[in-house]
């Protein structure tokens, strides 16, 4: 079988490692690095790299990469059409072209920084400083305005939230990054929403805030390819799949990672997370390779267990959660988090590595099947998500 995966973030890597070799894979990809988007707020801070050659991560498996923007896709023809022309024929189709910080404010695309420019951000903290405000409280606006403020002293860190930061965390944890922040000097300006940046100052509902820089960390938007080409998509631009991972409209595209809108029962909808989106690739290469050799495939089964935020290099909050992600009063901090955060952050770049020696070791915690048989395979019905979308939007994961 012709097996054509777009996209090698974690889910997409996650994926063409996993699937059965016997088919041909062909792995289409913007960059010929796989980035380890989970550090981006520690290459703004000064790591030197935190990418990894796809060659390196694909090496003696078979897979074909191709370093192309994937410009389009025709499902009825079963074609994948690229920026430099050219058409790339699957039978089966993985979509995995995950997510970006959403600049669709006003002055953001112009006059802000984003995770995904971390790169340039770097280069413009020079050791005169100024105002550097972080705009977003949800978990990536607090690691970003945290490792910003340890690693450049001579900036002036301000965290501009609509709500409390960390919202989504526990009154604990929430605690915890509050007092990390005063200690860290990062000014907060909670109750604030941004509806400008302008070159010199961000307009918010609250009056303006002086900035030499903006760093935005809003909410995570997924690229527009899947509804362009008329895959069933949610609210969000999230292709909708059913209990095995694959698209509702098109039963020869999987979709995996942020790009899916996957309903977790008891959970609501899939939190665009490595946490999540891992296992979502992983649990989809089983199905494709379950039914390529005429096997049953079984509906995929998730439970979360934590969240994991970083304050700078030495400190962190590891935060436990329900099922239903929801916070439990229990967290870790300080120190020991950090070293967690930092197992995580190994752990996941780890299981690829492993995955290109041994496909299907790759392990995940795992909930109830799906009580509704329209899950498995189907249609699925939708299910209130118990976390209130809203906690989640600002920086997502
Ligand atoms: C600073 C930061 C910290 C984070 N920390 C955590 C954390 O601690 N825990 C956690 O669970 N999550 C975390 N996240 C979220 C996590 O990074 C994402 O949920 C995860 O990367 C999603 O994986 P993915 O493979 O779906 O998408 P991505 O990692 O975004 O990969 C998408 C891939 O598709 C490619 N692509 C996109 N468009 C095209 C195109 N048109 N043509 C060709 N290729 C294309 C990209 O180049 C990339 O290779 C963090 C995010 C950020 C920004």
């Amino acid at each position: 079988m012709n097996i054509v995966v777009i996209g090698a973030g974690y889910a997409g890597m996650t994926a063409a490692l996993r699937l059965d070799r016997r088919h041909r894979i062909t792995l289409v990809t913007a960059d010929e690095h796989f980035t380890q988007r989970i550090r981006l707020h520690e290459l703004a801070a000064g790591r030197p790299s935190v990418t990894v050659p796809l060659a390196e991560l694909t090496r003696g498996t078979g897979i074909v990469t191709v370093t192309a923007r994937v410009s389009g896709l025709d499902p009825e023809a079963k074609l994948v059409r690229t920026a430099d022309g050219r058409k790339i024929p699957y039978d089966t189709l993985v979509y995995a072209l995950g997510s970006r910080t959403d600049v669709s404010t006003p002055g953001v695309t112009e006059h802000a920084y984003t995770a995904e420019t971390a790169a340039e951000l770097r280069a413009r903290l020079d050791s005169r400083g100024g105002d550097l405000v972080v705009v977003g409280g949800g978990l990536t606006g607090v690691e970003l305005a945290a490792e910003l403020a340890e690693a450049y002293p001579a900036w002036r860190v301000g965290l501009v939230t609509e709500t409390e930061p960390g919202a989504g965390l526990s009154a604990r944890g929430r605690d915890h990054v509050a007092g990390t922040m005063a200690r860290l000097g990062v000014s907060g300006h909670p109750g604030a929403r941004v509806t400008a940046v302008e070159p010199d100052r961000l307009r918010t509902t609250r009056g303006d805030i002086p900035a030499d820089v903006v760093v935005w960390a809003g909410a995570f938007t997924v690229p527009a390819l899947a509804a362009e080409a008329g895959l069933a998509v949610d609210e969000r631009g999230r292709a909708r799949v059913d209990g095995t991972l694959r698209s509702v409209s098109h039963p020869d595209v999987y979709v995996v990672g942020d790009a899916a809108a996957v309903e977790i029962p008891g959970a609501g909808v899939s939190r665009m997370s490595c946490a999540v989106g891992m296992p979502i690739a992983a649990h989809a290469a089983d199905v494709v390779n379950a039914r390529a050799a005429g096997r049953t495939a079984r509906p995929f089964r998730f439970r979360y267990l934590i969240q994991c935020v970083s304050l700078g290099r030495r400190d962190g909050v590891i935060q436990l959660v329900r099922r239903d992600d929801s916070p439990l009063d229990l967290i870790l901090a300080g120190r020991t988090a950090a070293w967690v955060k930092e197992q995580v952050c190994r752990f996941t770049l780890g299981s690829l590595r492993v995955e290109r020696r041994r496909p299907g070791t790759y392990l995940w915690p795992k909930g109830p099947a799906p009580a509704d048989a329209r899950a498995r395979g189907g249609d699925e019905p939708p299910a209130p998500p118990l976390v209130p979308e809203a906690t989640r939007r600002s920086g997502d994961r």
